[in-house]
C-alpha cells in the first residue's frame, strides 16, 4: 500500500516537474533585442546622483518593456575591450571616463561601431580635460558656461524627421535642468545633426548665473559615430515628464537596434 502511494506521489511530481518545465519554457523571455551597459557614479554632485539613480529606474522599466538587456556598473574601469564586448550601446549617466585606459577603450569601442547614450556631466569638457577625441567625438562642443539655478525650459524640436525625435511636438516645457551652452557650438559641425534646442524665448534664463543670448543645442547625434548626446540629467524629476521621456527611450532603442 505505502509503496503504491509512494509510487503514485512520484509519478505524480515527475507530472508536475513535466508541467512546470513546459511552462518555464512557454513564459521564457524572447532573445533580447540588443544589450546596454549604462556606467553611473555615486560619489559625484549629489544633484547628477539623484538624476542617476531615477535615470537607472527609467531604463529598467524601458528595458522590461521593450526587451532589451540593461546592465549597470559603478566600475568604469570596465570600459575595456572584453567587458564591451557584449554590449550594442552604452550610457554615461552622471559621469565619464577618469583614466586614459578607459578613455582608450571608449574610443576604440565607438570607432568599431559601439552606441553611445551620454546624459549632461557626460559630454562636459574643457581645457582641463584634454581629451581633443572626445571633442570631436562630440561634434567640437566644449562647455562654455551654464543657467544657476536649475530651470524649467521651454524646448524646441529642431528636426522631427529622425528616429530619436519620432512622436514629439514642435516644442515642449522640459523639467528643470542646468543648461549648458557650448562655444563652439555643435552646430557648426557639417556632421552633426542637432535635434532639440533650448529655445531662444527663455532668455535671460538663470539667475546667479545668467544666459541671456546664444545658440543651445540641447539633445545631438555626430552622424559620423552612433551616438547621441543629451544635455538633460540635474536633479530629481528630469525623468519624470512623459513626453521628453519619449527622447530617452527613442534615443537608446534607436541605438540599440541601429543596424
Ligand atoms: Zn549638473
Amino acid at each position: 500500500m505505502r509503496g503504491r502511494n509512494l509510487a503514485a506521489i512520484v509519478r505524480g511530481l515527475h507530472v508536475i516537474g513535466a508541467l512546470l518545465c513546459f511552462c518555464s519554457a512557454a513564459a521564457s523571455p524572447q532573445k533580447p533585442e540588443f544589450r546596454a551597459l549604462a556606467f553611473y557614479s555615486t560619489n559625484v554632485e549629489p544633484a547628477h546622483v539623484v538624476t542617476g539613480n531615477e535615470g537607472l529606474a527609467f531604463f529598467r522599466e524601458l528595458a522590461a518593456k521593450d526587451n532589451f538587456v540593461f546592465d549597470t556598473t559603478t566600475d568604469w574601469d570596465k570600459l575595456n575591450d572584453n567587458d564591451l564586448k557584449p554590449y550594442q550601446v552604452i550610457l554615461w549617466i552622471n559621469d565619464f571616463p577618469h583614466t586614459a585606459a578607459q578613455r582608450a577603450a571608449f574610443e576604440k569601442y565607438m570607432e568599431h561601431g559601439g552606441g553611445w547614450l551620454g546624459l549632461h556631466i557626460a559630454g562636459y569638457n574643457d581645457e582641463s580635460t584634454k581629451w581633443p577625441w572626445f571633442v570631436d567625438f562630440l561634434g567640437g562642443a566644449v562647455f562654455y558656461t551654464n543657467n544657476w539655478p536649475i530651470q524649467k525650459a521651454k524646448m524646441s524640436v529642431d528636426d522631427r524627421t529622425h528616429p530619436v525625435t519620432a512622436g514629439m511636438p514642435e516644442s515642449y516645457v522640459a523639467p528643470s535642468n542646468e543648461w549648458y551652452q557650448w562655444k563652439p557650438s555643435p552646430r557648426e559641425n557639417k556632421n552633426v545633426r542637432v535635434l532639440v534646442t533650448l529655445d531662444p524665448s527663455n532668455y535671460p534664463i538663470g539667475v546667479k548665473d545668467v544666459i541671456t543670448k546664444g545658440d543651445m543645442p540641447i539633445v545631438w547625434t555626430n552622424t559620423k559615430y552612433r551616438m547621441v548626446y543629451m544635455n538633460m540629467g540635474h536633479g530629481e524629476n528630469v525623468f519624470g515628464d512623459a513626453t521628453q521621456n519619449k527622447l530617452f527611450a527613442n534615443a537608446i532603442l534607436w541605438l540599440g537596434r541601429k543596424k
